[in-house]
């Protein structure tokens, strides 16, 4: 069923003779398919049928935009254990994982179908003339967001669906009305040719424009930094890690046009221990934590990578019993042979550290591919002092940073560089002491939790997930929830234009039924002439 070949729109193509080979880590052994690298003369291809599809696709109807995001959704559907086996080949996961991820990413498909079936996320706004009005008239002003034009996605790895080829990048950027190029991941081409296969089928059942949809081989990074140059993209969507989304967009800064570039990257994700909960919830705790720390071989970008207390004897009795729950899990399989590189490569730089105590390492023989889980502990001035302590270590890696008082404690959060979450474990009577802690984790993380766990990203209108740089390279937006919609448009305005030639959002009678701000008031009702 696979072909290895890029789709350039709804054409599959190959002209290339560099290729390569995705990787089963269970099995320690190249996958079959042999993949074909994306030409440059490849890569220009489809931007340019994307600039043309946009010039159809902008003006789409929401009706006609979510009956396509549902296609997608049912073409994914229908691939059915094909498309699992092939995620688990490609990914070390295992099934379950496999069939959770195919369930977010049907849910985000459903969820953006909905919101543009609706239509009322366009946020028009509309001021009404006042001739009238004295010294000068005042003319009638409509604003909505509208498209960007063709959008340039990049998976990560550790997400070969929800991230990915109809991740939520993808959907969102197809809902606001762009066309999209993914870049496939190079980990698993397999997958993404099938999931794109899906959309091209969806395009097709649909009537949507050729071009609005291409999915690019590549086992190197040209094909991305040439989608990235391209005149015709417009934004791009990066999840991976923070060398990686920052090259792209220091390249999107460099363009003569430059463009956002919105990278979601790598994240420690503090937790904070409050005494009185360690006193009372540090054996429960320990065992809910060290499952968040190794789920999915902690290769989560919500892994619970730091976790900060204040050294009294609660906090020596967590880490013993912390280190007990972790030594009791057994070891998984990682995504790659070269993530477990990175992998083994970030613990030992940590372990070179001063100060670094090693408080439990999985030591039993493991099978190839397999990482063992590894809990360290520092005191607070170490860590404070060494910023290689603070860096992602992308894994089943957590460090305890032991701190001498409540002031140290805010300072080191204080330093910590952006992250996507921070979590405050707690009893309610002892928050009131803690709010100067509780206000410096807000300031550095985009989503705070109480009393759980980062790891576990909820789909959901409400749901933050980004924070300050360099969890993502703009903290304004979101990449999960409707609100992610709102990185690949633009606010546009029309003054004193003719009612018919205003698109439906804004013409006075409200043919779509949207919710709007009309002079200043909220409501679904027409305009009366
Ligand atoms: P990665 O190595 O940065 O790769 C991501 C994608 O970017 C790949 O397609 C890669 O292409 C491409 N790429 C990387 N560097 C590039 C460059 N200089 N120029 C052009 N393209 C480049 O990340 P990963 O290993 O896939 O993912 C793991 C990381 O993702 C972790 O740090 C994790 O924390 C983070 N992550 C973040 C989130 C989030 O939402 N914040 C979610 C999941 C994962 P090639 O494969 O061809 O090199």
């Amino acid at each position: 069923m696979l072909t290895g070949k890029s789709y350039i729109g709804s054409q599959l193509s190959r002209n290339e003779t560099k290729t390569f080979k995705t990787f089963n880590p269970q099995l320690n052994a190249e996958n079959p398919t042999v993949f074909f690298e994306a030409t440059s003369n490849e890569v220009n291809q489809a931007v340019q049928l994307a600039a043309q599809a946009f010039k159809t696709y902008r003006n789409i109807s929401g009706s006609q935009k979510a009956a396509f995001l549902n296609a997608v959704a049912d073409e994914i559907l229908k691939l059915g254990d094909i498309l699992l086996k092939m995620y688990c080949q490609e990914s070390g996961l295992s099934i379950s994982r496999a069939e959770s991820e195919r369930e977010r990413t049907i849910g985000h498909l459903r969820m953006f179908a909905n919101l543009v079936q609706e239509g009322s996320w366009v946020q028009a706004t509309i001021d009404t003339s006042e001739p009238s009005r004295v010294p000068n008239a005042k003319p009638d002003i409509r604003n909505m967001l509208m498209p960007l034009g063709p959008v340039v996605v990049f998976g990560a790895s550790n997400f070969p669906l929800a991230y990915s080829t109809a991740g939520g990048d993808t959907v969102s950027a197809l809902a606001a009305g762009c066309p999209v190029i993914v870049k496939s991941h190079a980990m698993h081409a397999g997958t993404g040719e099938l999931v794109a296969a899906a959309i091209i089928q969806a395009v097709e059942k649909t009537n949507m424009p050729h071009g609005v949809f291409s999915n690019l081989n590549s086992g190197g990074i040209e094909v991305g930094q040439q989608l990235v140059k391209h005149p015709e993209v417009k934004a791009v969507g990066f999840t991976g890690s923070i060398t990686g989304g920052r090259a792209l967009y220091d390249l999107a800064a460099k363009r003569e046009v430059p463009i956002p570039v919105f990278a979601e990257m790598g994240s420690i994700n503090p937790v904070v221990i409050l005494p009185e909960a360690l006193r009372y919830k540090k054996e429960a705790f320990a065992n809910t934590l060290a499952k968040s720390m190794t789920t999915g071989t902690g290769q989560f970008c919500t892994n619970p990578g730091l976790i900060i207390g204040i050294k009294n004897d609660f906090l020596d009795d967590f880490i013993v019993k912390l280190s007990e729950e972790v030594a009791k899990i057994s070891p998984s399989c990682m995504l790659h042979p070269n993530i477990k590189a990175a992998f083994r490569k970030g613990k030992s730089k940590a372990l070179e550290q001063d100060g670094l105590r090693t408080e439990v390492v999985y030591t039993d023989n493991v099978k190839p591919n397999y990482a063992k889980q590894m809990l360290v502990s520092v005191e607070g001035q170490f860590f404070l002092n060494n910023k290689i302590l603070h860096e992602e270590v992308f894994g089943p890696y957590s460090i305890v940073v032991k701190c001498k008082d409540k002031n140290e404690m805010e300072m080191i959060i204080s330093n910590l560089e952006g992250q996507l979450t921070g979590t405050i474990i707690a009893e309610n009577n002892e928050m009131q002491n803690y709010m100067s802690i509780v206000e410096a984790l807000q300031n550095r993380v985009g989503r705070i939790i109480f009393n759980g766990v980062p790891t576990g990203v909820e789909v959901c209108n409400a749901m933050v997930h980004g924070g300050p740089y360099p969890a993502s390279s703009d903290s304004r937006f979101t990449a999960v929830g409707i609100n992610a919609i709102k990185r690949w448009v633009r606010p546009f305005c029309y003054q004193n234009w003719p009612d018919y030639l205003l698109p439906d959002a804004l013409k006075n009678e409200n043919p779509l039924g949207l919710l709007r701000e009309v002079d200043t008031k909220h409501t679904k009702s027409s305009i009366l002439v």
